[in-house]
This record gives C-alpha cells, structure tokens and sequence, in this order.
C-alpha cells in the first residue's frame, strides 16, 4: 500500500499530525510503535491539556486522539518500524511484520524515554508518586515534599517548579558538582526551600501503594538514611527515540532530529519530525500536538509543490 504521508509514532505530536493530514484529504498511516498512545498512555491524571477542564486520564486523553484521527480516515496499523529508507523515492518502512509501507512524505513522531534509575520500588510505584516530569505530576504534591534526582538543567527546572508547589525539595546529586548551566545552579542554591544532598544516590523508593519515602546513600561515607517524600522526579536526562534514524538523518548530539528554524522540516526532503523527537526543551503533549499541526501542514505544502513541480516537469517533456 502507497500513502500520501506515512506518521511514525502515535503519542499527542503523531494523533495532531494525523488529524490534520486527514482533513487535508491525504491517505494516510500512522505506525503506533511499541506504546501506542506514547507516553501519556503511562501517566495517571493529565490536567494541563487545555480543553480539558475537569482533568483526563492520560490512557482516556490519547484514546480521544486516535478516535478523533480515525473519524477523518486515518489509518493505524499497531506495529513497529524496525528500519527505514528516507531517501528514496517513495520512502520506505520495514514494518516488524514483515511488511513493506511505502510513502511519499513521511512524520517522525517517535517521541523519547526519560532515563530510569532502575532502583527497587521506582517503576512500581510510577505514576504512584514516581514521575519523570514536574510541569505534569507536580501539582498532585503541593504542600509536601518531594525529591528530584540529577544535577542537570531539566532537574533544576524540576526542582525550581517544584519548589513553588511543595514543601520542601530535595535534589539528589551523586557527585560534588552539577552539570547544568551556572545561572540554573545558582538559582537553585538561592531557593530556601530546596535542599542539595551532594554525593548521594537513592537506592530505594519506599511505599506500599504510593511514594512514602526514599532511602538514600552517601557515596563517601556509605551511610543510608530514608528522606520522607511524597514525589519522586526522576530528572537524569531523556533519551529521543531516533535509532533506526542513525545515518539517514541529522540529529543533534544527544540524538534529537534537527529541524530548520521555525518549521518541521529536516535535513531529508520529504520527511518532517514533530513533538519529543525534535525538542528538548519543552516536551509537553500541547507543545507536541502543536509540532504535530506544523508538520501536517509542512508535508501537505511540501506534497502540493512537488506534485505541480512532476506535473509541470511531465506537460514539457509531453510538448
Ligand atoms: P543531562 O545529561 O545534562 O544531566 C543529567 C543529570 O543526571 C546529571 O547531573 C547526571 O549526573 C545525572 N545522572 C545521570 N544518570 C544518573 C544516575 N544513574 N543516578 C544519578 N544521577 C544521574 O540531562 P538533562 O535532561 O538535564 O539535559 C539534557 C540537555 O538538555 C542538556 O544539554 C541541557 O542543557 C538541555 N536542557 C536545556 C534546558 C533549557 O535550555 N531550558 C532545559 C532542560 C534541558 P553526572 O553529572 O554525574 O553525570
């Protein structure tokens, strides 16, 4: 089967793209990759998506998205990309079935992961108080407190947002130094309510059915002790799901899809990248829906003018 735009990845950035691509009347396939639904599908009580006033269910919030996608004749096949050729004409991608789809634009949607610790109790008690994102799950512990992990810049946005809901802070660091920027740590270091445990690791997040607390070590000393929190951000980086892309497209050096400024183009006629994939910055579901319009129209105009360039090209070498 041949579409007009071939979407990889099902979460808030590849739905929007669908949606809009559909509406255009362009035949369309969205692959839904290993989580269909993306992230959102993992994560409780979603309460910052405008338009819905009263909260939804991350699971109920991208189900609304497929429905909405369908209704305009998008097509799901619940599969996996395993490799792909962008490059060619029509590109191409190799389904974990067996089979073979073939389109003309393609959309890279495939969002990323955040990194885990993979310590006892965290992905038992995810979504349970366990979270990888303070701007979604924060709110749920205002007035309580909370520990982040990492020294980098996401988790001193984390920390510093937090710090604004909760009671206290804690930011597990494991070395004598953090990585993120100066002007992040010292904001940081100013904030009274958020306390550095330098050298420290958690080896354990504690509770039954919802975070109690964490037990941490100090690297120097080997001593433990539990710190008594309601959340716990796990903030040591995200990984963009990009490695079937290695070698055919631009990425940064963290592995983000380049796209040119102030569009979804990439460095590959004909292949756009939206949400997670090609931000590191932002990674919410409205800025990925938004990048998922953008793409949509991206390929739509990208279709338009190549379609007039083949036709033009055909009726001068016809005359
Ligand atoms: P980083 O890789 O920069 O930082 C990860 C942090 O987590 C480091 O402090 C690291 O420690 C720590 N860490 C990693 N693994 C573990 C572990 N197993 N146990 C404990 N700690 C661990 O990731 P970020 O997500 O913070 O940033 C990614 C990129 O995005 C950066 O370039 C950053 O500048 C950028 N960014 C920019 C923002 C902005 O401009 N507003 C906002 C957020 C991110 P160690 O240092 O010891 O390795």
């Amino acid at each position: 089967m041949r579409y007009d735009i071939a979407i990889i990845g099902s979460g808030p950035a590849g739905y929007t793209a669908a949606i809009y691509g559909a509406r255009a009347g362009l035949r369309l396939l969205i692959v839904a990759g290993a989580e269909p639904g993306g992230q959102l599908t993992r994560t409780s009580e979603v309460e910052n998506y405008p338009g819905y006033p009263d909260g939804v269910l991350g699971p109920k919030m991208m189900e609304d998205f497929r429905r909405q996608a369908e209704r305009f004749g998008a097509e799901i096949v619940y599969d996996q990309v395993e490799k792909v050729e962008l490059r060619e004409d029509p590109k191409r991608l190799w389904l974990s079935s067996g089979e073979i789809i073939e389109s003309e634009a393609v959309i890279i949607a495939t969002g990323s992961s955040p990194k885990w610790l993979g310590i006892e109790g965290e992905q038992r008690l995810y979504g349970a108080g366990v979270s990888a994102c303070a701007v979604c799950d924060g709110f749920f512990y205002r007035g309580q407190p909370v520990a982040v992990v990492g020294g980098g810049d996401t988790a001193c946005e984390e920390a510093l947002y937090l710090s604004k809901l909760c009671s206290e802070v804690h930011m597990l660091i494991r070395r004598d130094q953090m990585r993120a920027s100066k002007i992040m740590q010292d904001r940081v270091r100013h904030t009274p309510t958020i306390h550095i445990h330098w050298h420290t690791i958690p080896i354990e997040v504690l509770g039954e059915k919802s975070v109690e607390g964490v037990r941490v070590r100090h690297l120097q000393s080997g001593d433990e002790r539990v710190i008594p929190v309601k959340g716990f951000f796990v903030a040591i980086g995200h990984k963009p799901n990009t490695d079937i892309f290695q070698g055919q497209i631009e990425l940064d050096p963290q592995g983000y899809i380049v796209t040119k400024p102030k569009s979804t183009h990439t460095n590959i006629e004909g292949v756009f990248a939206a949400g997670d994939v090609q931000d590191p910055v932002y990674r919410q579901a409205v800025t990925a829906a938004g990048t998922g319009c953008m793409a949509a129209l991206d390929a739509e105009r990208w279709l338009s003018e190549r379609r007039f360039l083949l036709k033009a090209t055909a009726t001068n070498q016809s005359s």
